[in-house]
């Protein structure tokens, strides 16, 4: 599917907007022939369908890389790679003792990336003070940055929250953090690597 957007790299905004269009007039002329529900859900597709093309062109057309490349590695790679402490949190799922970390009480103003594959996770702009000895953001950079997966214990049900490029466990998120979110990311410092920009995202 994705490779079928990168053809369209060739279009300017301009000429997909065109083609959008074009699309769309042939489609409704197709859909003049079939049955009324038909019809509804045939231009919904076109509609979604157009919509995606439109605000995602450019990423699509570019011929830039898909946004999040994935960092794939062995057990034993990572062990090379991390800490043995690091590997205990991004590998195995652990966390580290609260108000351990380096960065629960750290007020710098920047990014915060995965230390395990350098993706940029959280900006200093939605850091807050939770108290609980954990650094805490009310959200990531952006959703795509970050994947969750609902746990299922005995006794609790938590959110997991895993690094979307090469799957480490950060933290969890929690559903009582302040507005505009009102969530909460409690993620542990050994898997974060803070680095210093002032004009940050
Ligand atoms: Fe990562």
């Amino acid at each position: 599917m994705m490779t079928d957007f990168f053809v369209l790299k060739k279009f300017d905004r301009s000429q997909r907007y065109a083609l959008t269009f074009f699309v769309e007039k042939v489609s409704s002329s197709f859909v003049s022939v079939l049955t009324p529900i038909a019809k509804y859900g045939l231009k919904k597709i076109c509609l979604v369908l157009g919509m995606t093309l439109l605000l995602n062109g450019d990423s699509f057309c570019n011929g830039e890389k898909p946004l999040l490349e994935k960092v794939i590695k062995s057990n034993a790679e990572w062990k090379k790679i991390l800490t043995p402490k690091q590997y205990y949190i991004a590998r195995e799922k652990g966390t580290e003792r609260a108000f351990s970390g380096e960065y629960h009480d750290h007020k710098g103003q920047g990014v915060y990336q995965c230390a395990a594959c350098g993706n940029e996770l959280f900006s200093s702009k939605t850091k807050f003070d939770s108290g609980t000895g954990w650094p805490s953001f009310w959200a990531p950079i952006s959703q795509d940055k970050v994947r969750e997966e609902k746990e299922h214990g005995f006794f609790m049900k938590r959110t997991e929250v895993l690094c979307n490029r090469c799957d480490a466990h950060l933290g969890h998120v929690f559903e009582d953090g302040p507005a505009p979110t009102h969530l909460r990311y409690c993620i542990n410092s050994l898997i974060l690597k803070f680095v210093e920009k002032k004009e940050q995202k």
